[in-house]
């Protein structure tokens, strides 16, 4: 498992160079080492260099991997949410990067009323990158969830999230990161919130992502290799 510290000593130099060329502060852009498919061996070897933020997909992961790693990281979770694994999930992972309906973020908001919880929300957007729409949403649909998140007293609704279409090209990719930094500008104007955090780019687009404004880059592959099976 040695290529895991000298892949991730290499994203984070690529990071670095990526923000500072952007002319950006480099510590805005925080790596969420996606670690879904691998065992806890593979958590513990970035953890041993320094690594402190994880992301995985599942909460069925999340249950096998926390209790047997160090209770300082911060778990992420960035995978599609069930409204039926929420209590789970916000007990197990302190960010929860993929809220995409008014129905799983009012459960969350009570479920963490009744916990005593406060767990980190990124709302997850599709953005079109087609060229004729120009990085747009359902603008409307987008704003309902925002307010709703905005009115929810027991969150703390932190920013915005999306994928990129995998086969992208790079003009489409730029078109999506830069959708999603636009939309997160409006909603701050229209709500007169803060949203400072910006969840884009993988191990094939986060340098585009970094240019266009991400503060989290969720990156599994570069990392930790190819994962054996999909999910
Ligand atoms: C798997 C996954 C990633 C990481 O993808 P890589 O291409 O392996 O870097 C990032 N975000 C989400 C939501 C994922 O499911």
């Amino acid at each position: 498992m040695n290529h895991i510290k000298e892949q991730l000593a290499e994203i984070r130099s690529s990071i670095k160079e990526a923000a500072k060329s952007a002319g950006r502060n480099p510590a805005e852009v925080k790596l969420v080492a996606v670690s879904k498919t691998f065992p806890p061996e593979a958590v513990s070897m970035a953890y041993s260099e320094g690594q402190r933020i994880f992301g995985e997909n599942k909460v069925q992961e999340l249950e096998v991997k926390c209790p047997a790693l160090p209770g300082d990281i911060e778990w992420h979770l960035i995978g599609h949410l069930q409204s039926n694994k929420a209590l789970k999930a916000i007990n197990l992972a302190s960010w929860i990067h993929s809220v995409d309906s008014i129905k799983l973020l009012k459960r969350i908001d009570r479920l963490a009323e009744e916990n005593s919880l406060k767990p980190n929300i990124l709302l997850e957007l599709n953005i079109s990158g087609e060229g004729s729409k120009f990085g747009l949403t359902d603008e409307k649909a987008a704003m309902d969830l925002a307010e709703a998140a905005v009115e929810c007293k027991n969150i703390s609704f932190k920013g915005l999230m999306t994928m990129a279409p995998f086969d992208a090209e790079e003009n489409e990719l730029r078109n999506v990161f830069s959708g999603l930094r636009g939309l997160r500008d409006r909603i701050e104007k229209k709500f007169s919130v803060k949203l400072p955090e910006l969840s884009m780019g993988m191990s094939s687009d986060y340098k585009i992502a970094i240019e266009e404004g991400a503060t989290f880059v969720r990156i599994g592959t570069a990392i930790f290799g190819k994962r054996s099976y999909a999910i």
